[in-house]
């Protein structure tokens, strides 16, 4: 038996589902048991243990491992031991980063999962597509990609592509009647749809008949696309960064040996020093450091309902110079109120809210009482040509579906229609909506089976197909449009979202293929409806033009209506232009490149014209964020620097090639996101600035001590713990600093720009050798007063190193004002601090740890020595600096 050669009879009663009301929840309950999860089940991922061996495959710690070994033959078991705990600590910290990272991502990929609208218990939900079941009655819409494998028994001229499956590019239109015929391939099985393909035009119902690994695609998972991790272009510059400082480092540890042993130091003790010094030195945990910061960030930019699909995006968005924003939805509510009508020549206006659904209709001031001409048609069919509803929800309404097809909804109902009259008119078809064409028709048949079209969309669609208007009842040929046009300019100029409605009588017997249909209309007359601005966009403009980021408006609105919200919000500045579609299409590539500086709006766009904006404004070098939510605005979100979708009101295609999804639709979240990239980069600045010249530090220390022919200022284990200590807390806390330069006081970053722009490479080199020398004259100072007491002087040397290092974590936050850092700011980071110092007493002053670190307890003097050497360096840089 094949499931396309049932009928839609025969598929309920063998699912046991209705297609009108759905499963029940307890058949759902029993289906999932029976059939799991609505997944094709994808890699595996690495076990905790794997993640944690992981750790020690690092070839420094293998040589580290084998030095360790070594030393235990010949007999120094307590370096041998303090060793490995000191690699295991370090495998430790290791691991709870990764898994931290992971943790995160797996967040992400939650909260970007696909949704599917079910019918369950009679109601039309949205719920996860992996928790669809065999039954389910799905309702697919273009956008969308298909959550399971269905039997179709509703279209309204759907298509879907099924290349995922097929290899096909050509949509494939569906149709509900059951095929006979054995041995179909998927591609001819006309009333199925297929998990994972995608709907390209109109709409369907289906009920769901294979889930998750019985699906066609499940089927041949094995084919599909893995996902593997890829690398954000920081990660893969410290990487190659990483190479280079490795060949550096084995240099200079040689260089150091090499000295050392020609000083006179035994070969053991420089082999053992060696070894640590270069796994002490070697930032081979940068790139994990980096990853964990951008995860983390990107759960903090989670909270703020920016969803980033990719952590290269993060970088990317700190480098954001322009946003090109769609109008409806994201710059506005979304939330379509009717407030005027122009019907029968006259101007009629409606009150009341949206929510409230309630409402009176005035005429020059008089309340309107039925018999007004023709506003009971133009409401009728604004709520026949119509493809929303309106559902109860705890005794209030709510519109599900388009929010201008919900206005028209609720101002018929302020007026009294409730019902669409759906006992007295059937509709036969319907064109849905999109915006390349800015209009929806409906072909309606009425009680005396006489059949009329009915046309709603942008003014612009509806009149050069218009040739007549209705008066005081009666049709008559349209002389001028004159009038009309000056009451669209009346609405528009109002900041209006005009929608004009026409119909046309139809023969029963005429070609119904819409090309032909939509002509010679009778206009009836114009919605214009207000969609409010959203709260706090005006300001995050304002915030991004501080910036350096400029906001540009795309929408396929009116240019009126674009250009007064756009005024409204302080978008639109006084040189700003307005270009509108067809003056796009007039101009050349190289003609739009010398204007698009001073555009601000776009209106009376089709998506095909983001594209272009898009190349040219990267032409330009601009780092381009585009937002979109329809079918045809995946190739512009693909193509931009940072593709922006929709949490809500978006399809799955655009989500899919969008690289950040705004879970609340909203302007701001981008403004947000932005300023989140940017923390997020200067964080990572900041820890790798930090990591970096601690390093130095530990190397020149060492390096001089060997030139000056003077014994090790510091032994293995030491080097190690200070590698351990100060490089893993302090550095992640960094990672969570929260901005303290105000970065959107600042313009974008270059993306071009290296990690070490603008003297950070000077900085950390001159600030490492700085804290080597201090550490190096805090143990000459204590060994020229006590040459027989080593173990003293290499202590105040530690300590300094360690101190100096803390103390540089908070220039590296902030080194323009000192003063005026905020210490509670990071409470990670205060922690680290303390914890790293609480670390170090433990290790001087705690008696069975000194013979394991060659310490000894410090005396009042060695502080003071200590305190004022290792905040030295920090003076020494900040002073200069003020004076200038
Ligand atoms: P935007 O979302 O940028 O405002 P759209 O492409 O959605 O642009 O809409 C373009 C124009 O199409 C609108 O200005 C309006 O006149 C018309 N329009 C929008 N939605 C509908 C609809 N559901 N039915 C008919 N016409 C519509
Ligand atoms: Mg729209």
């Amino acid at each position: 038996m094949n499931w396309y050669q049932l009928n839609q009879k025969q598929i309920e009663r063998k699912l046991h589902v209705s297609t009108t009301q759905g499963l029940n929840k307890k058949q759902v309950k029993d289906r999932q048991k029976q059939y799991g999860l609505n997944v094709v089940a994808s890699d595996k991922k690495p076990s905790k243990w794997f993640i944690f061996l992981k750790q020690f495959q690092d070839f420094m710690v293998f040589i580290l491992l084998g030095a360790t070994l070594i030393a235990g033959l010949l007999g120094e078991f307590v370096d041998a031991i303090a060793i490995m705990i000191i690699v295991f600590m370090n495998a430790c910290i290791g691991f709870f980063q990764e898994a931290k990272a992971e943790k995160a991502l797996d967040k992400l990929q939650e909260l970007s999962a696909p949704m599917a609208n079910v019918l369950r218990e009679g109601e039309w939900q949205q719920i996860p597509s992996q928790d669809v079941v065999v039954g389910d009655v799905i309702q697919i819409e273009s956008g969308g990609r298909v959550p399971a494998d269905m039997r179709i028994v509703q279209t309204n001229r759907l298509e879907v592509e099924e290349s995922t499956l097929t290899g096909e590019f050509y949509p494939v239109a569906k149709q509900v009647e059951a095929i006979s015929g054995d041995g179909l391939a998927e591609q001819e099985q006309q009333n199925m749809a297929f998990m994972g393909t995608l709907v390209t035009r109109g709409s369907g119902i289906g009920v769901v008949v294979q889930t998750g690994m019985n699906s066609a695609i499940g089927k041949i998972a094995s084919l599909m696309l893995t996902t593997k991790k890829q690398f954000t272009p920081l990660e893969r510059r410290l990487t190659e960064l990483g190479k280079v400082l490795i060949i550096v480092v084995i240099f200079l540890t040689l260089f150091v040996v090499g000295i050392g042993i020609y000083q006179g130091h035994p070969a053991y003790e420089m082999f053992l020093t060696g070894i640590s010094l270069a796994v002490a030195v070697i930032p081979e945990g940068l790139p994990a450091i980096v990853t964990v910061a951008l995860s983390l960030g990107v759960q903090r930019m989670i909270r703020k309902k920016a969803v980033v699909r990719n952590l290269s995006a993060v970088e990317t968005l700190g480098c954001t110079t322009i946003i090109c924003s769609d109008k409806t939805g994201t710059i506005t509510e979304n939330k379509m109120t009717v407030t005027d009508l122009f019907v029968n020549g006259k101007f009629v206006t409606v009150t009341g809210k949206s929510a409230d659904y309630v409402g009176d209709f005035y005429y020059k001031k008089q309340k309107i009482t039925k018999d007004f001409p023709h506003l009971q048609t133009i409401l009728m069919y604004g709520m026949l040509c119509n493809h929303a509803k309106l559902m109860v929800k705890k005794g209030k309404y709510i519109v599900h579906g388009d929010p201008t097809d919900g206005a028209l909804l609720i101002a018929a109902r302020k007026f009294g229609i409730i019902h669409t009259a759906d006992e007295s008119f059937r509709i036969i078809d319907e064109i849905p909506f999109d915006s390349e064409r800015k209009r929806m028709s409906v072909i309606v048949e009425d009680e005396h089976q006489r059949r009329f079209l009915i046309v709603k969309g942008a003014p612009e669609t509806i009149l050069p197909r218009t040739n007549y208007t209705l008066e005081d009842g009666k049709r008559k040929k349209l002389e001028s449009k004159r009038e009309i046009e000056n009451a669209i300019d009346m609405m528009t100029n109002k900041a209006l979202r005009t929608i004009a409605i026409g119909f046309r009588p139809l023969q029963k017997n005429e070609d119904y293929s819409m090309e032909f249909l939509e002509k010679e209309l009778t206009f009836i007359g114009l919605f214009g409806m207000i969609d409010p601005p959203r709260e706090g966009v005006q300001q995050s403009i304002e915030e991004c033009r501080q910036a350096g980021i400029k906001t540009i408006m795309i929408t396929g609105d009116h240019a009126f209506t674009a250009k007064a919200i756009a005024k409204q919000i302080g978008l639109l500045p006084e040189h700003g232009k307005v270009l509108e579609g067809y003056e796009l299409n007039q101009l050349s590539d190289s003609e739009l490149r010398e204007v698009i500086d001073d555009v601000f709006v776009f209106a009376r766009l089709t998506p095909a014209h983001k594209l272009r904006i898009v190349n040219v404004l990267q032409d330009l070098g601009h780092v381009v964020a585009m937002t979109g939510d329809g079918v045809n605005d995946a190739p512009a979100i693909k193509a931009s620097n940072i593709g922006i979708s929709m949490g809500r009101s978006g399809t799955d295609v655009t989500r899919e090639a969008s690289s950040l999804i705004l879970l609340d639709d909203n302007f701001r979240t981008i403004k947000e996101a932005i300023k989140e990239g940017r923390n997020i980069y200067a964080n990572i600045l900041k820890f790798i600035r930090y990591i970096l010249a601690s390093n130095v530090g530990e190397i020149t220390v060492m390096l001089l001590a060997m030139l000056a022919g003077m014994p090790l200022p510091l032994v293995p284990v030491q080097i190690l713990w200070v590698n351990l200590v100060t490089d893993g807390l302090p550095a992640m806390a960094l990672g969570l600093d929260k901005p303290q330069a105000d970065h959107m006081k600042q313009p974008p970053r270059n993306p071009k720009e290296g990690i070490f722009a603008n003297g950070l490479a000077f900085k950390i080199i001159s600030r490492g050798i700085l804290i080597g020398v201090v550490s190096l004259i805090a143990f000459l100072l204590t060994y020229h007063n006590d040459p027989e007491n080593l173990v003293a002087a290499r202590t105040v040397a530690f300590t300094t190193l360690v101190l100096a290092q803390l103390v540089h974590v908070y220039d590296c936050r902030n080194d323009r004002q000192l003063f005026s850092i905020k210490i509670l700011d990071n409470l990670f980071l205060l922690f680290a601090v303390i914890s790293s110092f609480f670390l170090l007493l433990v290790v001087i002053y705690w008696a069975p740890l000194q013979p394991i670190f060659h310490t000894t307890p410090l005396y009042i003097h060695d502080w003071l020595l200590v305190i004022s050497l290792s905040v030295l360096p920090t003076l020494l840089f900040y002073f200069p600096k003020k004076k200038n």
